[in-house]
Formats: C-alpha cells, sequence, structure tokens
C-alpha cells in the first residue's frame, strides 16, 4: 500500500509538525506454532492532527492490536510506532507510561468508572494521578460540550449508560491529550446514546481541534469520522475520506466474503 493509493495515509508532516500518532511497517504476531496468528502484517499509517479517524473491520481483522501498538499499550513484533515524533520502542516501562499519561486520552468500551466518586472527581482523577492541574476553562469546555454540567456531583451508578460514557469522555479529555485513542466506545450503548455520544466526539474535534482515533466495527459509528482506515486480516485494505454510512457497509460485506472466493472487478 503505497500513500499515493490513500492521499489520507501520507506521513508527511502537516503545518510542519509530525502527525498525531503514526506506524511504520507494524507487525504483531500472538502465540506460537499452531496457534500462531499474525494480528497485524506490516501495516503503515498515519493520524493527522484534528481529525477524527476511524479503525474499521470485522472481527479479528487487527483493529484492537493497532490501537495497542499505535497507543504504547503493545509492543510490536516488529516495525515502529510514533506519538508525534516519539519513537515508543526508544522509551523504557516507566517513560512509556508517563508518554500515556500525559499526551494520550483512553476511551473504551466498558466506562471503567469508579463508583464511589462523583462525576466531577472521575473526570480528573488521571490529572491529580499525573500530579498535573486541570486547566479550568478547558474542563469547562468539556464539561460543557458533554453537557455534564448539571451532573458533576452525582456518582456513576446515578447516570444512563450513554452519560457514564460521556464522563468517561471527558476524563480522557480533560488533561487536553494531542489524542484520544477510543476502543468500541459506542460497544455497551443503545443506539441513541452511541449516536449522542459519536456526535459530541465530533465535535471535539471539529470545534476544539482534538484528534480522535476510533476503532470500531460498525459502519454507522464509522460514519462519524472524517476518515475511515479499513483493515481486514491484519492489513490495511481501504482508507477512505469522509464515507457514507451505505459505503462502509458494502464495505463490510466485502470483506466478510473469505479470501480467495471475492467476485473479481
Ligand atoms: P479486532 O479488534 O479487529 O477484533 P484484534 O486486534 O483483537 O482484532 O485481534 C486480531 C487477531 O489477533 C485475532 O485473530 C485475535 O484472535 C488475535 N489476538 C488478539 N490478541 C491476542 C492475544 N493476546 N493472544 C493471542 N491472539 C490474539
Ligand atoms: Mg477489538
Amino acid at each position: 500500500m503505497t500513500s499515493a493509493q490513500f492521499p489520507h495515509h501520507t506521513a508527511e508532516p502537516q503545518h510542519g509538525l509530525p502527525p498525531a500518532a503514526s506506524g511504520l511497517e507494524l507487525t504483531k504476531v500472538h502465540g506460537t506454532g499452531a496457534r500462531r496468528v499474525i494480528a497485524l502484517d506490516r501495516v503503515s499509517v498515519a493520524f493527522q492532527r484534528g481529525q477524527f479517524t476511524a479503525i474499521m473491520g470485522p472481527s479479528g481483522s487487527g483493529k484492537s492490536t493497532l490501537m495497542q501498538c499505535l497507543a504504547g499499550l503493545d509492543a510490536p513484533t516488529s516495525g515502529s510506532a510514533r506519538i508525534g515524533a516519539m519513537e515508543l520502542s526508544r522509551l523504557s516501562d516507566r517513560q512509556l507510561t508517563r508518554l500515556r499519561r500525559e499526551r494520550i486520552g483512553f476511551i473504551f468500551q466498558s466506562f471503567h468508572l469508579l463508583p464511589t466518586l462523583t462525576v466531577a472527581e472521575n473526570i480528573t482523577l488521571p490529572l491529580g494521578i499525573a500530579g498535573r492541574r486541570p486547566d479550568p476553562q478547558w474542563l469547562d469546555q468539556v464539561v460543557t460540550t458533554l453537557g455534564l454540567t448539571d451532573r458533576l456531583t452525582h456518582r456513576p451508578g446515578e447516570l444512563s449508560g450513554g452519560q457514564q460514557q460521556r464522563v468517561a469522555c471527558a476524563r480522557a479529555l480533560a488533561g487536553r491529550p494531542e489524542i484520544v485513542f477510543a476502543d468500541e466506545p459506542t460497544g455497551n450503548l443503545d443506539t441513541r446514546s452511541g449516536a449522542e455520544v459519536l456526535s459530541l466526539l465530533g465535535q471535539m474535534v471539529h470545534h476544539m481541534g482534538q484528534t480522535i482515533v476510533m476503532v470500531t466495527h460498525d459502519p454507522v459509528a464509522a460514519a462519524y469520522a472524517d476518515r475511515v482506515v479499513f483493515l481486514a486480516d491484519g492489513h490495511i485494505v481501504d482508507d477512505l475520506w469522509k464515507p457514507e454510512t451505505s459505503q462502509l457497509l458494502k464495505r463490510m460485506q466485502r470483506s466478510a466474503v473469505p479470501r480467495g472466493q471475492q467476485p473479481h472487478g
């Protein structure tokens, strides 16, 4: 795959800055012998700042593995991953933990909120752990955008699933990270609250300049993104700019057909 084929797939600097995150020839092999699985096969990809990108593909295509290698949660078997200009393999475990804490936000399918803390305390907890003080103006903007202003003193147990995931989004964004990685953030939500969360993530990118990379197998969710990188069998097989849901549904159906049985043309 070349960047000429996929114009948004370039690792070229933008406004003199390196991409927010990038992977070069990332390969990840899980297990050995008969259990050996190549989850990622020499994947190169770059994510520009201020864009909302979805990594899409069928279950088992390597989406989560790619995200974990890019975000320094897992080490690739070969190849390199960067956050900004920093190559992750050069960092010690301690430095890597610090980089994740200070420069990356994470959102997962399950919200991972602490039930005994208030919404406000949950949102600022990672900053507190990092010994950082929140920027009150930024935090206020995040809380307002995510519609949490009148929920700050509530406990997670008093909130709906959609509200809890909005709290997890606020927590990921509170430290104004360079990039937010979200793995199936709407996987536990009903359609309506899922749509709400996705549209709010879009607003964080388009109105507040955040950079978000979201893993999803759901074409409806992926259609909220500016760009959709399509994975199949550990390879990038498509890179689409502002695709329609219908286009993604078709792409997904095509990918569901086992290799070797694809119709020609
Ligand atoms: P996706 O997120 O697209 O569903 P994953 O990245 O989770 O895919 O997995 C890609 C492939 O790697 C799958 O075949 C999966 O079974 C395998 N895999 C993922 N994690 C592990 C692991 N820790 N040990 C063994 N195999 C794994
Ligand atoms: Mg996954």
